[in-house]
């Protein structure tokens, strides 16, 4: 199997997308990651999955502590920033939650501290032990098949 085949059949499981934020010495540094799954209620925890390559996972190691930022509809921006897929470098004001660094605007903020670390293949999934959350009522951001996308209304059935 090739990496492309792998990479398509992954693309059709439809995501949110989140900006993983983390801060070491007053640098605050954020990555696009659709990577992230909820864990267990009790207690709350959070996974994480961040390749090998990325900046951020020395970070969040010596940090031990992220955010999640769940993107709105309105911030495809954002999540092209995050990703490195604009050239031009964008001032991105981040707020916070918790005393962590978090995107305003976003569907949900989820401040978190790694509670643990796996090494799998050629990422580290970071268990994140959630601290706490602030939640905005607005449409999320959806990616599907490398294509950003929005949630469309349900039309109403008429009988
Ligand atoms: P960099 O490439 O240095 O940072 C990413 C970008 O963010 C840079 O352009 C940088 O300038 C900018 N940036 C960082 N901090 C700030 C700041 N404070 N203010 C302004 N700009 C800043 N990779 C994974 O490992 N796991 C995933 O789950 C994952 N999911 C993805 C989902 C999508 C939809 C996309 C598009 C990409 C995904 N990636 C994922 C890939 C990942 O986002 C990129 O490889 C990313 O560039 C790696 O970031 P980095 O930490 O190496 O840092
Ligand atoms: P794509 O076709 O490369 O990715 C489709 C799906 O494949 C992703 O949603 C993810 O589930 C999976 N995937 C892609 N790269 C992966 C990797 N290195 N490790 C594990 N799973 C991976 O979509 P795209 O729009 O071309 O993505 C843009 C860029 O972001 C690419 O460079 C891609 O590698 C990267 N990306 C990385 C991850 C990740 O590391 N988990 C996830 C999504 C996208």
């Amino acid at each position: 199997m090739d990496d492309r085949q792998f990479r398509t059949a992954m693309g059709k499981f439809a995501t949110g997308v989140t900006v993983i934020a983390t801060e070491v010495e007053g640098d605050i540094h954020g990555m696009t990651a659709n990577a992230f799954m909820s864990v267990s209620l009790d207690p709350k925890l959070v996974v994480v999955s961040i390749g090998e390559k990325a900046k951020i996972l020395n970070k969040i190691k010596e940090s031990k502590i992220f955010t999640v930022n769940i993107l709105a509809a309105d911030q495809q921006e954002l999540s092209m920033i995050f990703a490195g897929q604009l050239k031009e470098h964008k001032e991105v004001v981040f707020e916070r939650l918790d005393g962590k660094p978090v995107l305003a605007g976003a569907v949900a903020q989820v401040a978190c501290e790694v509670s643990a670390e796996h090494v799998e293949g050629d990422h580290t999934l970071f268990i994140g032990r959630v601290t706490d959350i602030h939640l905005e009522d607005k449409e999320p951001l959806v990616f599907y098949s490398g294509k950003y996308r929005s949630l469309v209304a349900e039309q109403p059935v008429t009988i």
